[in-house]
């Protein structure tokens, strides 16, 4: 039996059905929470609201969330676990490290060759996310995240991309990372992907869909990468219109078997602070997790995408980057 691990334990990847393969659930600091949360952020409040928003997403059919949260973007698996237990909804979290610029100082002394010569930490706190559970939680990451945002990666962007690619040679997890469409940073994580030996089936270019450059990403797809189109909603990288006819043109080129889908959107996220509620909003009305199902399904058939098409966008290209091969 396949299955893929999710917050509630392992799960039949026959049962995920429908996927939204980049959301988060929370972008929180806990570091900024405990300095400067204190007028706006409301724990039980917050967990209540995200329960009632995955509930609301598995009525409209969605089942499975892929949720990129690792540190640097606030994870904290025993606030999922409260979550998790009061939703239907499959959560599936990652191990990584996201930061655009700076390793963080608690690895940069320690690593080969470093002040404290050691494997590298990050191969080795990923790896037990993923094999073992996530501190001390009987919580197991089911996939990698990094990001590589600027066109040429910091010595410390690279080492975090190398580390998340031989956590995934060493434990077969699939790999989401975070590009930059206007730098067309897939290019770079293909590289330094290819180099270091991933499966590249294995891999979401997280965030493709921010460029409509159909040159751009027929190269990528040709490599065997999935596209991740997947911040439907936040028109401010590219306007939801714009990524409906690149889907539309890319699944006409015969590319619906290397597309996913996701808003990348949450239920909170404190760069806002504590104007989140009200501004939210009014600046990305449609940035929340229903605006797919809603908006953006009947507009790609409109485009002339088939229902088949999405089912392979939203079923089956999640499970089949999930499915791990036999080793
Ligand atoms: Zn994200």
């Amino acid at each position: 039996m396949a299955v893929v691990e999710t917050v509630r334990g392992p799960v039949e990847l026959g049962s995920l059905g429908q996927t939204l393969m980049h959301e988060h659930v929370f972008v929180l600091s806990t570091e900024h929470v405990q300095n400067y949360g204190s007028d706006w952020w409301d724990e039980e409040f917050r967990v209540a609201d995200a329960i009632a928003k995955l509930n609301a997403l598995y009525d409209k059919g969605v089942h499975t969330i892929v949720d990129p949260t690792v540190w640097g973007l606030g994870r904290y698996i025993p606030r999922m676990q409260r979550i998790a237990a009061q939703t239907p909804v499959n959560i599936i979290v990652a191990a990584g490290l996201y930061v655009y610029e700076e390793l963080p100082q608690q690895y940069a002394y320690r690593g080969p060759g470093l002040m404290l010569d050691i494997p590298e930490p990050m191969v080795t706190d990923f790896s037990r996310d993923i094999t073992e559970g996530i501190a001390g939680t009987a919580v197991k990451a089911a996939f990698l995240k990094c990001a590589l945002e600027t066109p040429e990666p910091s010595p410390g962007v690279e080492r975090i991309a190398r580390a998340v690619a031989r956590a995934h040679v060493e434990t077969g997890a699939p790999i989401t990372v975070h590009t930059s469409g206007p730098h067309q940073t897939g290019r770079t994580a293909v590289r330094i992907f290819a180099e270091e030996g991933v499966d590249l089936t294995k891999v979401v270019i997280g965030h493709a869909g921010d460029s409509n450059d159909l040159d751009y990403l027929t190269e990528l797809a040709d490599t065997g990468v999935l596209l991740g189109m997947d911040r439907f909603g936040l028109d401010v990288f590219n306007p939801g219109t714009e990524r409906v006819k690149t889907i539309a043109l890319m699944a006409g080129r015969g590319y619906a078997g290397s597309m996913v889908l996701a808003h990348d959107a949450n239920c909170f996220i404190d760069y806002f602070g504590g104007a989140h509620d009200a501004a939210r909003p009014v600046a990305l009305p449609n940035w929340h997790y229903e605006h797919i199902t809603d908006d953006v399904l009947p507009a790609l058939l409109r485009y002339g995408v088939t229902q088949a098409q999405i089912d392979t966008m939203m079923i089956e290209n999640p499970v089949r980057y999930f499915t791990r091969k036999a080793s």
